[in-house]
């Protein structure tokens, strides 16, 4: 016997991210829409007028649907509050990498009850903002102990983990730089590299420079990680170079590029990952991502959720600010929410409504997608649907 299939209706305008369906642009576009789901995945998708008969039905009144958000980088696993430095910046103080060293040292006393209930409270918040997969990092710990707790943490939530003891040096290791990343490349990965996907380093002024980035990407690709980057947020480097030079997934940031970087990433399968949060969070001047698009690059957009400088969940947001500060499309930004964070980490079975993927929804309070950028701040997304099963 086969599983029960449910069918959603009352779809006024269903974006499907599956250029093969609807409208042929890009967003795949249907309007007067249907969905069959059956086994937590999507069966059939179409005008509401051919839907197939199922078991079992959901009338969304005539909402937009869009798929879940991939939310393809974010920091989770930390405990702590970092308002007054943020009030303090707004008040004209700048940004550095080390204001990280605030939050390594609240996550370091917390208990571990405390570090999963506050994660479990942001991926609450993730699900009412229509945000059904994410990524999420360790490298708050700096410790082989805390690291490793915290990735153990981040795994019952999702499985797209990745190891970044190579975040900041902490303290204890400021002038023995060399004896941290030998500690991160052995013990601290051995212990990791079980509750992980993925290997990322932050690749900036203030944190690791080129050679030291290498060493750590290759020690975790060597214990079968896969690799993605922090570079170019806060100025010109060599991330974008690095990134695409190891067959990253995704490089993240990309606020200061070259010319260079941006052929490197237009000729290459290594998704451009921005993160507006932090220019927003941090009075910073938002990444290029016309020039990005324009060159033919594949352009993601995340919240970069982290309580120093981009204290957001809300994709939502993401889309309105590049949309509005950044000039991306509204079907631009929606697709690098979607489609884009899913090619950040390399699946192709969510951030798409098509038969075969994941049936993750987010049905908007709204007659359109547009609504996300034209309504900031604004919280649209009504339900939210992850593998078939209502989780907002
Ligand atoms: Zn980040």
């Amino acid at each position: 016997m086969s599983a029960a299939t449910t069918v959603f209706t009352g779809i006024g305008e269903l974006v499907t991210g599956d250029p093969a369906t609807g409208d042929g642009s890009p967003l795949g576009l249907v309007r007067d829409a249907a969905i069959v789901v059956e086994d937590g995945r999507v069966a059939w998708v179409g005008p509401a007028r051919s839907a197939p008969s199922a078991d079992a039905g959901v009338d969304l009144a005539g909402s937009a649907v869009v798929p879940g958000f991939v939310d393809s980088h974010s920091h989770l696993l930390f405990a702590g509050d970092r308002g007054a430095e943020f009030a303090a910046r707004m008040s004209g103080r700048p940004y550095t990498a080390g204001g990280i060293a605030s939050t390594v040292a609240a996550t370091r006393a917390a208990d571990d009850v405390t570090l999963e209930a506050n994660v479990r409270r942001l991926v609450a918040e993730m699900a009412r903002g229509g945000t059904t997969t994410f990524e999420t990092k360790s490298g708050y710990g700096l410790t082989v102990a805390d690291e490793a707790r915290a990735l153990a943490v981040g795994r019952l939530l999702t499985t797209e983990t990745t190891f970044l003891g190579a975040h900041v040096v902490p303290p204890e290791f400021a002038e023995r730089r060399d004896a941290y990343i030998d500690l991160v490349c052995g013990p601290m990965l051995q212990a990791c590299a079980p509750q992980a996907r993925w290997v990322d380093v932050f690749c900036d002024r203030g944190a690791f420079d080129e050679d030291e980035t290498r060493t750590v990407l290759a020690a975790g690709s060597g214990l079968g990680l896969l690799p993605r980057l922090h570079g170019n947020q806060l100025g010109p480097g060599p991330g974008v170079r690095v990134a695409v030079d190891v067959g990253a997934a995704s490089v993240d940031h990309c606020t200061h590029l070259s010319d260079d970087d941006v052929a490197a990433l237009a000729g290459s399968p290594t998704v451009a990952t921005l993160l507006p949060g932090a220019e927003f969070s941090t009075r910073a001047p938002y990444p290029d991502a016309r020039r990005l698009l324009y060159a033919g690059a594949h352009v993601a957009l995340a919240t970069d959720c982290n309580p120093g400088s981009s204290y957001t969940t809300s994709m939502a947001f993401c889309i309105a600010v590049a949309v509005r500060e950044m000039r991306m499309t509204p079907a631009e930004a929606l697709l690098a929410a979607t489609a884009g964070g899913a090619r950040a980490l390399r699946r192709d079975d969510v951030g798409v409504l098509r038969p075969g993927a994941e049936a993750d929804l987010a049905v908007l309070d709204a007659p359109s997608y547009v609504h996300l950028a034209y309504r900031p701040g604004v919280p649209l997304v009504r339900q939210t649907w992850r593998a078939g099963r209502r989780i907002a």
